[in-house]
């Protein structure tokens, strides 16, 4: 496979039109044949979908602190890709943003990951990437998948999803800034070894 193909294949997803959306499709997708660290996350919030640039918002800053990762490197396609479960805003629910919609990940996580030969870290931001992406356990929450990281399949690394409610959550679960976060850190130096 080669850039150019990539390059179609982006054009592609950023021309879908497949799901219903009461904002109108905006796919959100970052990726660069040398990508050696992938963010799988939920899908954009309002505020991305208005500026184009994924985990543009209060999430995203959170994310950045915990994986160490500057602006620099995170936008940088060639060093991290960005596939969220749901490329398009999904819109509000009665009390949050609707989940990813379910026709995005089958129809082009496959296709994507295909382009990404040289991925050494794959993130699973949040319960639906945890649920498609690590092996099915019945009944595990995401602080349980979160608190196991350690057993996930080699090159994957389950995290909460960076919401204004993850501050609370980290507050009950002191765990994962003591014991979680280095490692993340850690495995994500690894992973860009070599081209910072
Ligand atoms: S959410 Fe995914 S499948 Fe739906 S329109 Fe956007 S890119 Fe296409």
């Amino acid at each position: 496979m080669t850039d150019d193909s990539l390059a179609a294949l982006l054009a592609q997803i950023r021309a879908c039109r497949q799901c219903p959306l009461p904002h109108g499709p905006r796919p959100i997708v970052q990726a660069g044949r040398s990508a050696r660290i992938l963010i799988i996350g939920q899908a954009p919030g309002s505020a991305v979908h208005a500026s184009g640039i994924p985990w543009d918002d209060p999430s995203g800053d959170r994310l950045r602190a915990w994986t160490g990762l500057d602006k620099t490197v995170f936008y940088d396609e060639t060093r991290v890709a960005q596939m969220p479960m749901g490329f398009c805003y999904p819109g509000k629910g009665p009390s949050a943003d609707l989940p990813p919609r379910p026709e995005c990940a089958p129809l082009w996580h496959d296709r994507l990951r295909a382009h990404l030969p040289e991925l050494r870290l794959t993130l699973l931001v949040g319960h639906h990437a945890q649920e498609r992406y690590l092996p099915a356990r019945p009944k595990r929450s995401m602080t349980e998948a979160v608190r196991a990281f350690d057993e996930a399949p080699a090159g994957l690394f389950p995290l909460p999803h960076p919401s204004w409610r993850s501050t609370i959550w980290m507050r009950k679960n002191p765990w994962f800034e003591a014991e979680v976060l280095p490692v993340l850190r850690a495995r994500i130096g690894w992973a860009l070894t070599k081209i910072i």
